[in-house]
């Protein structure tokens, strides 16, 4: 896993590609954010191009066009990178939370008592500590002086979606790096790329997925198609009709026919966020906006379509409605009063 083949994160992988170049990376990193986007990923890259064998750099010929702004990166094919990539490097240690979902201090001295030997066959011992945050206290403060102190030949990538978790001693020993959410165009890569995700299920999975794969992967992507295409046929027809009774015909279309259980319910949120994602890319066409921002493009010509009868205005004011239906949802209104209210303010 190269740093050029990660999805999205381009301006933290450019800094640690030139840290490592310049062998100034950190000895204690702590890789923070939105759970799914990636961080793990990134710290088995940091692991690779470090320990890499024929490392990809300006000198090696690297190729700028694949990665222009990376300085240094792992060739990913190397015996080093294999091993790294099927977990059996000798200097690479992986420690995440046990069957008891945290991560004990037996676990932290052993690989405190390894880092203090040189590297057996790498340039430098990578210990990456995945959901840091399920460190025990005891076992937090057992890493204290080690990460204050890192060993020349050693360093620690602690990786946590909740950092504030960690002891404020643990953090403060570590130099942050933050990601964000993926963009969903981003989302939608991954899951085609690495999970066999069509195109169109992607985009329907992305939308709802607030920026993380491993969110879109715990959805229920057949719902999600589903939620998606109620949701479009929804704001086609409200863009053409304006006759309230016909429109109410409309929201019965995506709350079924009674619209009162919890599956139901679920069912219409997931549309609702879905109109809610259409909505704001509708707003950026008929606002003439930066088309790489929309997150449906699969729908542009639909999109296209819709924008003719939602100008700017019309677009925001109906998200603001969609905002707050889905809202009412949360606080248990009945889903088929909260689609017959938003239908007639579409
Ligand atoms: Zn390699």
């Amino acid at each position: 896993m190269p740093f050029r083949t990660i999805v999205g994160h381009r301006r933290l992988l450019t800094l640690l590609s030139r840290a490592v170049a310049r062998d100034t990376l950190p000895p204690a990193l702590l890789l923070a954010g939105p759970a799914g986007v990636g961080k793990r990923r990134v710290a088995q890259a940091i692991a690779e191009t470090v320990n890499c064998l024929k490392p990809h750099d300006v000198a090696s010929g690297f190729s700028r066009t694949d990665a222009p702004d990376l300085a240094r990166d792992a060739c990913g094919e190397c015996p080093a990178c294999r091993r790294i990539q099927r977990a059996v490097h000798p200097d690479v240690i992986v420690i995440e939370p046990g069957d008891m979902g945290s991560i004990k201090i037996d676990q932290v001295r052993d690989v405190i008592d390894r880092a203090d030997y040189r590297p057996f066959e790498g340039r430098r011992r990578v210990v990456v500590i995945d959901e840091a945050d399920a460190l025990m206290p005891a076992a937090q403060n057992a890493l204290l002086k080690t990460l204050e102190e890192p060993p020349s030949a050693s360093m620690f990538v602690l990786v946590s979606s909740i950092p504030d978790a960690l002891l404020a001693t643990v953090r403060s020993r570590c130099s942050r790096l933050r990601f964000a959410a993926l963009s969903a165009s981003e989302v939608t890569e991954v899951l085609r790329r690495d999970h066999g995700y069509s195109e169109q299920d992607a985009r329907a999975v992305a939308v709802d997925a607030e920026g993380s794969v491993g969110r879109a992967l715990e959805s229920e992507s057949a719902d999600l198609v589903e939620a998606r295409d109620g949701a479009q046929r929804l704001l086609d027809y409200t863009a053409r009709a304006g006759d309230p009774a016909r429109r109410l015909d409309a929201a019965r279309d995506v709350t079924g026919k009674k619209g009162t259980s919890a599956g139901e319910r679920d069912q219409l949120a997931a549309c609702l966020r879905a109109l809610g994602s259409l909505l704001r890319d509708v707003g950026i066409v008929s606002a003439g906006g930066d088309r790489s921002l929309i997150g449906n493009t699969d729908l542009e010509p639909q999109l296209a379509s819709v924008a003719r009868s939602f100008d700017s205005r019309r677009s925001a004011s109906a998200y603001a409605a969609v905002d707050e239906a889905l809202a009412a949802l949360e606080r248990n209104a009945s889903p088929k009063i909260v689609a017959d209210w938003l239908v007639l303010q579409l």
